[in-house]
C-alpha cells in the first residue's frame, strides 16, 4: 500500500483515483469542484480541505488538471508540504514549457517528478486501460511505473523532462489530421455514390488504413463502437482536440518545426468547435465537412 495524494478529480482524475483505491492504496484527494470531490469520496478517496493537506505525508502525488497554468500553480502550492524524495506525477495534457517549469519546481523542493499525459479518454480512465507517456529521470519512471500500471495498461518512458508532453502533442496532431482526412474521404465517397461500407472494406485493408478509420470510424455502421453510432457523443470532445492541436502549434513555433497540416487541422477544429460543437465528439467533423465548411 502506498499513501497517494491526488489533485484534480474531474472526468479523468476521478476514475483514475478510484482505480488507485481499488488497487489497495490510501488515496487522499482534493479538487476545487465540490461535485468532483463528492464523486471521488463515493469511490473511497479521502477528501482533504485543500491541495497542501491532500499531499501531506504522501509518498506519491498525482495531478490531473486542465492546463499548464493550473499545474504550475498547484505544484507551487503543494511542494512546500511534500517530504524530500516524494514522487509527483503530472498526468494532465499541457504545454512542454509549463511541464518543464513544473519539473523545476519539483527539483527545487527535492522531489522526483514525471510528466505523464495519457491516451485513452474517460473510458480508458474508468477501465484502467490508459497509455501513459512519461518524461523525467529513469529513477522517477522506475518508481512511478507500478502506480501508472494500476491506472492503465502501458507506460512508455519517452525521455527527460517534457518528453511525455512532446509525445502526446505529436500523437494527437497525427490524430487530428488523420480524422479530417478520413472524414473528407467519406464525404467524397458519398458524392461519388460509393457506400460507406465499401470504402471502409477497401481502405481498412489498404494503404488508407489508420486508427481514425478502423477504430473510430466517423460514419455510422462499419465500426459499431465508434461515437458516430451514438450521435457523436464524446468520446473525445472537439474542444479537447482543439486544445491539443493548439499545444502542437505552440510547440512548433517555439521549436521552429514546420507543421502546415497541423495548423490547418487546428484552424478547421477551431471553426468547428466555435460553431457550437465544442462538446461534440471530434469525429463529428464529418458532418461539418459534409455541410460544405472547410
Ligand atoms: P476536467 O475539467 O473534468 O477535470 C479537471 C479538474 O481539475 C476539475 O474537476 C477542476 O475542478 C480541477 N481543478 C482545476 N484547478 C484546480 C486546482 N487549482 N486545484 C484543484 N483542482 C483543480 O478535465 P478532464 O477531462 O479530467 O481532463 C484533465 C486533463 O486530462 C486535461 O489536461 C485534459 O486535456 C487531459 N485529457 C483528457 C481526456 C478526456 O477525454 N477527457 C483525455 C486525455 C487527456
Amino acid at each position: 500500500m502506498t499513501t497517494i495524494g491526488f489533485i484534480g478529480l474531474g472526468n479523468m482524475g476521478g476514475p483514475m483515483a478510484a482505480n488507485l483505491v481499488r488497487a489497495g492504496h490510501r488515496v487522499t484527494g482534493f479538487d476545487l469542484s465540490a461535485e468532483s470531490c463528492e464523486g471521488a469520496r463515493e469511490a473511497g478517496v479521502v477528501i482533504a480541505d485543500d491541495a497542501a493537506a491532500a499531499v501531506t505525508g504522501a509518498e506519491v502525488v498525482v495531478t490531473m488538471l486542465p492546463a499548464g497554468r493550473h499545474v504550475v500553480e498547484v505544484f507551487g502550492t503543494i511542494l512546500p508540504a511534500m517530504r524530500d524524495g516524494t514522487l509527483v506525477i503530472d498526468c494532465s495534457t499541457i504545454d512542454v514549457d509549463s511541464a518543464r517549469k513544473a519539473h523545476a519546481i519539483a527539483a527545487k523542493g527535492r522531489c522526483l517528478s514525471l510528466d505523464s499525459p495519457v491516451s485513452g479518454g474517460v473510458g480508458g480512465a474508468q477501465a484502467a486501460t490508459l497509455t501513459f507517456m512519461a518524461g523525467g529521470s529513469p529513477e522517477a519512471f522506475a518508481k512511478a511505473e507500478p502506480i501508472l500500471l494500476q491506472m492503465g495498461r502501458k507506460a512508455v518512458h519517452c525521455g527527460e523532462a517534457g518528453a511525455g508532453q512532446a509525445a502526446k502533442i505529436c500523437n494527437n496532431m497525427i490524430l487530428g489530421i488523420s480524422m479530417i482526412g478520413v472524414a473528407e474521404a467519406f464525404v467524397l465517397a458519398e458524392k461519388l455514390g460509393l457506400s460507406h461500407q465499401a470504402l471502409f472494406d477497401v481502405a481498412s485493408t489498404s494503404s488508407g488504413q489508420c486508427w481514425s478509420l478502423t477504430t473510430y470510424c466517423p460514419v455510422p455502421g462499419p465500426v459499431p463502437t465508434s461515437p458516430a453510432n451514438n450521435d457523436y457523443k464524446p468520446g473525445f470532445a472537439a474542444g479537447l482536440m482543439l486544445k491539443d492541436l493548439g499545444l502542437a502549434q505552440e510547440a512548433s513555433q517555439t521549436s521552429g518545426a514546420t507543421t502546415p497540416l497541423g495548423e490547418h487541422a487546428r484552424a478547421i477544429y477551431e471553426r468547428f468547435a466555435g460553431a457550437g460543437n465544442e462538446a461534440v465528439d471530434f469525429s463529428g467533423i464529418v458532418r461539418y465537412l459534409r455541410e460544405g465548411h472547410d
